[in-house]
Formats: C-alpha cells, structure tokens, sequence
C-alpha cells in the first residue's frame, strides 16, 4: 500500500479524498494556488505546497508542478478528484513516466473513453446500444446534412465534451449553422478541442449512470445505478440511488451493460456509466467519466462501499473483495448539490446533522470563498431506508442549513425536492424548464 499520496485537486472533492487516506493510515500532500492559501484541503492535509498563482492554468491545471511537488515530497501516487487533470489522458501517462501512479485507469482508456466519438465507436462493436446519432462532422455543411436524415431535433456534441460544456440543441435546419459554431467554439475554448459530432435528441429521458470499480485482474463490480436527471443547462443538480424509476429487471440489464462496457475498454479503477433511459425501457450509452464522480457519495450510502478508498486499493493492486453478488443496494440515498451564485465571505455557517445526513464540504465560517473555481460549495446528502424518508430528511436538512453572505441555490433546491413530480420519481431530464415553484 502507498504511503504518500498528493490530492491535484481543492474543494470537497481533496477533502474527500484526504479523509480517505487519513483513515486509511496513509499520509497525505495538498497543492494549492495562491487564491487557496486559506483554504480547508490545504489545513488538513499532512504537507501542503503551493504550485502557482491563481488561474488554473498555473496552479491545479500545471502538469509540471504537481509532478514536482509529488517528487520532492515522495508522494508515491496522485490522486486526481474530479473535474481539472481527472481526465486527462496526458498527465495520467505522465505520472507513470515519473514512476508515480495515477489513482485511475490508464492513459490509454482515459483517451479512448474520453473521445465521445470514438467511445460510442467501441460501445457500438461490442453490442452495446449508443444513443442515435453521426461520427465527427468535419463542417456545418455536413452536420446539417446528418441532421436532416436523422430528423430534429439534434444535439450538437462536443467529443471532449464534459461538465455540460460544448452542447447545443437545434430544433431546425436554420439554427444549425450557428449551434455548429457556438458548440464548437466552446469545446475550443475549454478542451483545446473544437470536434463535434450529433446526436438525436431523446425527448422525455431519465439520465441514468452505473457506477462500477473494476481491479486489475478484470473484475468489474457495479454499485447500482443513480439518477441524475434533475439538471440545469445539462448540468446536475440533485441526484439519487436507486432511481424512482428502474425495476430489479431493468437494473440488472443496466448493469450487465456497464460491465460489458468496461471490459470492453479494458477498464480499471471507478468509473462511471452514463445512459438515457427512455420511457418504453429502451436504454442507450451517453458516455463513460472515467473518473470519481460529484455524486459518487449516493452510491456508497446505498452499497455500504467506500468508493475513494477502493480506488486507492485498486491503484496499489489489491483485487476487489467482494462480486457482483455481495452488492446490494439497500434504502435510498438523495444529493443536492449546494451551489454559489455569488462570491463573498461566509459571514455565517450552519450545517445540519442528526443519523445519516452527510454535508461533504469545504466551508467554514470567515471563510472567503475565491470566485475563480467551481462554483459548487458542498452536497448535501442523506439516506434512510425508503425513498419517502429520504426525501423527507434531505427536505429537513437542507432548511436546517445556512450559508449567510454568499448567494447561494439552498431555496430552489428544496423548491424542487418539494416537488411533487420529483416527490413522484415522475420526472426526466427536461423536469427544470418546466418546473415552476409552488408558493
Ligand atoms: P459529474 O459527472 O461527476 O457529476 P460534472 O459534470 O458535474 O461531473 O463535473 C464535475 C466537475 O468536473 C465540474 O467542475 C466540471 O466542470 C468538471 N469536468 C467534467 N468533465 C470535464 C472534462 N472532460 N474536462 C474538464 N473538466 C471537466
Ligand atoms: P457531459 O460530458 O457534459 O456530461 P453528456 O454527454 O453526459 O455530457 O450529456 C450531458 C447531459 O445532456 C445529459 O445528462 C442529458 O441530460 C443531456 N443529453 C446528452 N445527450 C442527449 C441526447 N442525445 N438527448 C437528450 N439529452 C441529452
Ligand atoms: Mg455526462
């Protein structure tokens, strides 16, 4: 086992994982940049280093100096979190060339996963069902010819798509043009990479995802499924396990799918399947995150499997202990994602507690939040042994919660959590432009 590893990330995600390794007996390296000297990842760390100014592109995006700081403090593996270098099929093959593992699969199936284009090509060979749609377009010209066949409306996706960015709806033939450009231009600007591809549009679909580990020797394990569906501009906002909306049937088709999916791609470590699930039952691979995901916590609740610290096992070679068959999925776990919709200091902090509430965060109270990250301030997240409860609890909770001094999206979420489409487990992915709050 290692025992060093170096957190490339900040936020909750770096104290998730430093909590991991804590109790895991292994020491721990934070990075930080200028804006995060402050910062709570970088006080619970063992050692913390700073690696650069305050843009990403100098500090938790700079290959070099993560490498360096993981080097000079003996860190022998990084752990990535989610979103910055996660994904990134270089620093993955990077960290190897220096003799340090990256807590995740390897560069190889980062890059093959991470190309939409050219996943949904390997999903296609091995019998797994893709969501309609084209190969890389190489004009504006010819994505309205594919779109013409397929019929609006159509998605314009970008292939290194992710966190929602670089997606455009076309509802005709005349917004084409412009939705091209517009998704295009945007995948430019934040993957360095402008290919999109179309998809069809599936209207009235749940987003569903499988989250798995998989070891070394080629054991893959899913730890259900978890619903995401509640999203604003294709992002998510509330998720939850199981879904309101899949049989014991439909969870074993899902998960026999994501399994072959992951072999297919010769995946190790946790990873993530993403589906659209249609109302007739009718499933279809989105994409693979290959990657800890924001939402991974649901998961653990409903499995009783910490999900960072198999990750950390993995990477070091220890095969899962446990099959397909050990995993049940029991009660009901709810995330709310609690978001900034301002910068500013948190005049005032309260965080609810009470059996099974967890409020995974990196906040407290004086805290000056720096407005140049994520604008995701904590999630909250609660369990209990059916869904009517959870529901219940997650609505206790996030009333119970207070964040004073910085605009924040506690009140609409517990708008829709009152819901009573959501209350119903009645809604898809196009719940929030039709949501209206009850007075
Ligand atoms: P999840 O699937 O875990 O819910 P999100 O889509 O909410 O992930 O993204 C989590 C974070 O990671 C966000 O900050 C998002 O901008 C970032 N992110 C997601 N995908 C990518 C990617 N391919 N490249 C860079 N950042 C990404
Ligand atoms: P990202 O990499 O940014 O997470 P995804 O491909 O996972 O992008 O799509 C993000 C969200 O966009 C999905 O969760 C879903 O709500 C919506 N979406 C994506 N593809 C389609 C589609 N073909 N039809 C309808 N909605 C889609
Ligand atoms: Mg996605």
């Amino acid at each position: 086992m290692f025992t060093k590893i170096l957190i490339a990330n900040r936020g909750e995600i770096a104290i998730r994982v430093i909590r991991a390794c804590k109790e895991m007996g292994i020491s721990t390296v934070a990075v930080y940049s200028e804006a995060d000297r402050d910062s709570l990842h970088a006080a619970l760390a063992d050692q913390a280093v700073c690696i650069g100014d305050i843009k990403a592109e100098d500090s938790y995006l700079h290959q070099e100096r993560i490498l360096s700081a993981a080097l000079l403090t003996g860190a022998q593996a990084i752990h990535p979190g989610y979103g910055f270098l996660a994904e990134n099929a270089e620093f993955a093959g990077q960290c190897r060339q220096h003799g340090i593992v990256f807590i995740g699969p390897s560069a190889e199936v980062i890059s093959q996963m991470g190309d939409k284009d050219c996943a949904r090509r390997l999903m296609e060979e091995n019998g797994v069902p893709v969501v309609p749609g084209t190969g890389l377009l190489k004009n504006w010209q010819e994505a309205r010819k594919k779109a013409d066949e397929i019929g609006y409306p159509v998605l314009i996706k970008a292939s290194a798509g992710g966190g929602g960015k670089g997606i455009r709806l076309v509802n005709s033939s005349e917004e084409l043009e412009q939705a091209f450009e517009t998704a295009s231009g945007e995948a430019e600007k934040a993957f360095g990479d402008g290919r999109v591809y179309l998809e069809k549009y599936l209207d009235r679909v749940k987003h569903i995802e499988v989250q798995l580990l998989a070891d070394e020797t080629g054991q893959v394990v899913c730890l259900g499924e978890r619903e995401c569906s509640i999203q604003r501009n294709n992002q998510k906002l509330i998720e939850e396990s199981p879904s309101p909306g899949v049989s014991d049937t439909l969870r074993k088709k899902l998960i026999e799918t994501a399994a072959k999916a992951a072999k297919a791609a010769g995946y190790v470590n946790a990873g993530t399947v993403e589906f659209l699930l249609d109302r007739d039952e009718n499933f279809y691979f989105m994409e693979m995150n290959t990657r800890l995901q924001v939402e991974h916590p649901v998961s653990e609740l409903v499995t009783g499997v910490d999900i960072v610290k198999w990750q950390i096992r993995i990477a070091a070679g220890v095969p899962l202990d446990f099959t397909q068959e050990d995993i049940e999925v029991t009660g009901a776990a709810i995330e709310c994602r609690v978001n900034a919709l301002s910068a500013g200091k948190v005049e005032f902090l309260h965080t609810p507690g009470g059996p099974w509430v967890r409020f995974d965060t990196f906040l407290y109270q004086g805290y000056e939040i720096p407005p140049y990250y994520d604008s995701m301030l904590g999630k909250m997240i609660v369990y209990s042994s059916t869904r009517e409860e959870a529901i219940r609890k997650m609505q206790a909770a996030m009333c119970e919660l207070i964040v004073d001094g910085v605009k924040n999206n506690i009140e609409d979420q517990i708008a829709i959590i009152r819901d009573e489409s959501f209350r119903q487990g009645d809604y898809y992915t196009d719940f929030l432009r039709y949501f209206e709050p009850a007075e």
